[in-house]
């Protein structure tokens, strides 16, 4: 999911301008939320591996 929203760095407040609606100027995209690509797939390996021992009945 790709976000648009966008944030004052001023008053802290979210928009989706690429200016701040009080006036402030630019606005910035927020921080990220923390996640790292590579636990997302290793997760998915994870899963993976799991759903293989279910069918195999080992799990
Ligand atoms: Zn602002």
């Amino acid at each position: 999911m790709v976000s648009h929203i966008m944030k004052c760095p001023t008053c802290e407040k979210y928009t989706l301008q690429e200016t701040c609606q009080m006036g402030h100027g630019k606005t910035q995209r927020p921080l990220p939320p923390k996640f790292s690509l590579e636990d997302k797939y290793g997760k998915y390996r994870r899963e993976v591996k799991k759903e293989e021992l279910v069918k195999k009945g080992l799990y």
